[in-house]
């Protein structure tokens, strides 16, 4: 296994469109290895989820680990097909691994289903509603040359240091916080 080294934005790889993987590659030993190290990498990266364009390969794979629980198994999802369902639309501060120490607000539709591939080659799906549904949603965006940056509110661009700090920055818009309100702030990040 290997740790793979994650490509940073502006590098012209995280704008192209992955090539689906091909039935015959799933047996490969090569492709399994991949899957291995893309595992690896965004364990060591502490990532809640990569996608292969991010480690310099056009393929559409994806690996989430959306459950904390110990023993949770981490997901691939290859080849996924996202079909969004309902009209209701969330928002969380996202961050990206490409996008290495920033945070913006991003509204995704809230309810989606995802049909894929799992790395053996069976075809899953699954229904997904907040947390996990942004996850996915923001990983699939990679698989086709997407950043999160492009979908963001601009102005909710913030470094990290500052985030930690302050918080989201729209919720200023209506006036500063004070004191308590700050400490109630509750934050995700992807
Ligand atoms: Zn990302």
């Amino acid at each position: 296994m290997a740790i793979l080294k994650v490509a940073q934005m502006g590098n012209p790889i995280l704008r192209c469109v992955s090539r689906p993987v091909p039935k015959e590659m799933f047996s490969d030993p090569d492709f399994q290895r991949f899957c291995d190290d893309l595992l690896e990498t965004m364990e060591d990266y502490e990532g809640t989820g990569l996608a292969a364009p991010q480690v310099h390969t056009l393929l559409r794979v994806v690996v989430l680990q959306l459950d904390d629980a110990e023993g949770a198994e981490p997901e691939f999802l290859i080849n996924p097909v996202i079909t969004v369902l309902g009209e209701n639309e969330s928002s969380m501060m996202e961050g990206c691994l490409s996008v290495e120490g920033m945070r913006a607000r991003v509204w995704r539709p809230n309810h989606i289903k995802v049909v894929f591939q799992d790395r053996t080659g069976k075809l899953l799906g699954y229904e997904l509603e907040g947390f996990p549904a942004v996850v996915v949603q923001h990983e699939c965006d990679h698989l086709d040359g997407v950043l999160y940056v492009d979908r963001c509110e601009t102005r909710t661009l913030s470094f990290m240091r500052e985030y930690k700090r302050f918080g989201p920055v729209d919720i200023f818009l209506d006036g500063p916080l004070e004191g308590d309100e700050l400490d109630d702030q509750d934050v995700e990040e992807v």
